[in-house]
């Protein structure tokens, strides 16, 4: 039997129309934020990541889906979405052509091969705002605080921990500490931290294999070498924070995975006592867009794992819409029963028809079957009659409409409703 590929989902039925939902509000809550989205394709020269995301990094070393197309050219499956966008903000000159700062959001997919498990895939879907074009800490906060509304709608309980980790001006100084302090410690580190001390010591700090930072207790911290400049940022940052009313934790071993981070980092993670449970991370990358050959232009933004969220989202949030089914009892009823999914298919309500012609008993199951919570049945005496009659399952009540009497029907079906979306 052919399966699908490791690590990678389909998605059907329920669990597919409250994923279709959980991003539909999504949309609504960013677009009322004014980001615009950003559709960007799935794969993209693999010299994008690694200049965006880094050489050194787990992302761009270990993780990339690539490969050689027909003419030779080296293509990578996208491991996040930053580096897209910012790239066709450069493409599309719209430092230029739109005012900043510029808000963008995405919902798609993305590929890394790493060790599949509960909420951790080879295909995964994030959703993403950065926003170009301001370098102000109220920027950051408001970035966060976008990452926070969004979880708070979907109820979810969750803690910020915030970082700062520097500029060009201040970060190397601290890194030279970094590697000072962790090479007397070596035979201590797992083999990729004796590689990371020299080629990306911060990584050191959030390392989950040997991790270090539970180890030593005075590991020097970012947050007491930034320069002044960065120094301001981050308090301006806190106190932005607490005037959206977004708590937050100070968490100086919040370092993030890719290089491309200046100032601000962040991560969520909910507060479920399990593994897997940062759910978005994110930050300032001021030099980004000019590393990748465009215009000086600060930055800052955040994905979230759709995958996480969605098994964050408790069951009850949001209800089925009711499903209603027809059936013709009879070859002579069929035509009418497609007159009548005509007239059904108008209105914001549920319904299937099905229309091999079958004995009553057989329609009750199948309805029963497909969960639908009414059934319309024509038969003979109704073709007659241009009647159909509604039956509901759950309490075995019956009553009789004229086929046309759509308008009434749908009005009784709505009175049943839970939760249908309603077609403006
Ligand atoms: P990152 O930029 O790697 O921190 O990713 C941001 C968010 O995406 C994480 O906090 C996770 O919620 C989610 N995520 C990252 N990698 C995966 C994965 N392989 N499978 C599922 N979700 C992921």
């Amino acid at each position: 039997m052919i399966t699908a590929v490791k690590g990678m989902n389909d998605l059907f039925g329920k669990r597919a129309r409250r994923w279709g939902r959980m991003e539909e509000d999504i949309k609504l809550l960013v677009g009322n934020a004014n980001f615009t989205e950003f559709r960007t394709p799935i794969v993209e020269e693999i010299a994008l990541f690694k200049r965006g995301v880094g050489e050194t990094t787990d992302v761009v070393q270990k993780e990339m889906y690539d490969f050689l197309d027909k003419k030779g050219r080296h293509i990578a499956m996208r491991p996040e979405g930053t580096a897209s966008v910012v790239r066709a903000f450069i493409e599309h000159g719209i430092a230029m052509n739109e005012p900043l700062p510029f808000k963008a959001f995405y919902i798609a997919p993305f590929f890394r091969y790493e060790r599949p498990q509960k909420g951790r895939y080879r295909q995964f879907h994030q959703f993403g705002i950065e926003i170009f074009g301001d370098d102000s800490a109220q920027m950051d906060a408001e970035m966060i605080f976008t990452a926070c509304r969004v979880l708070d709608h979907f109820k979810v309980n969750f803690e910020v921990h915030v970082n700062s980790i520097g500029c060009k001006e201040c970060r190397p100084a601290y890194r030279e500490k970094l590697v000072e302090y962790f090479s007397s410690k070596k035979e201590h580190l797992c083999d990729d931290c004796k590689t990371r001390i020299n080629t990306n010591p911060l990584r050191l700090l959030d390392c989950k294999t040997c991790d270090p930072k539970s180890k030593y207790k005075d590991i020097p911290v970012m947050t007491d070498h930034l320069c002044s400049a960065c120094d301001d940022h981050f308090k301006q940052l806190q106190k932005s924070l607490a005037i959206f009313h977004v708590p937050y934790i100070i968490d100086p071993f919040i370092v993030r995975g890719l290089d491309y981070y200046t100032r601000t980092a962040f991560e969520i993670s909910a507060n479920t006592g399990g593994s897997q449970n940062a759910v978005a991370g994110g930050g300032r990358y001021d030099n980004l867009v000019a590393d990748i050959g465009g215009p000086d232009t600060p930055a800052t933004g955040f994905a979230m794992g759709l995958e996480r969220l969605f098994d964050l989202i408790s069951e009850d949030f949001y209800s089925e819409p009711v499903l209603s089914a027809g059936y013709a009892l009879c070859d002579e009823a069929v035509d009418d029963l497609v007159h009548f999914a005509k007239h059904m298919s108008h209105h914001p309500v549920r319904f299937f028809a099905d229309y091999k012609p079958k004995k009553f008993k057989k329609a009750l199951q199948k309805a029963d079957k497909t969960g639908a919570e009414f059934m319309f049945i024509i038969g003979e005496d109704e073709v007659k009659e241009k009647k159909i009659l509604m039956k509901n399952m759950k309490t075995g009540e019956q009553k009789v409409y004229g086929q046309h009497e759509v308008m009434l029907i749908v009005r009784d079906l709505l009175n049943h409703e839970s939760g249908i979306v309603r077609p403006s």
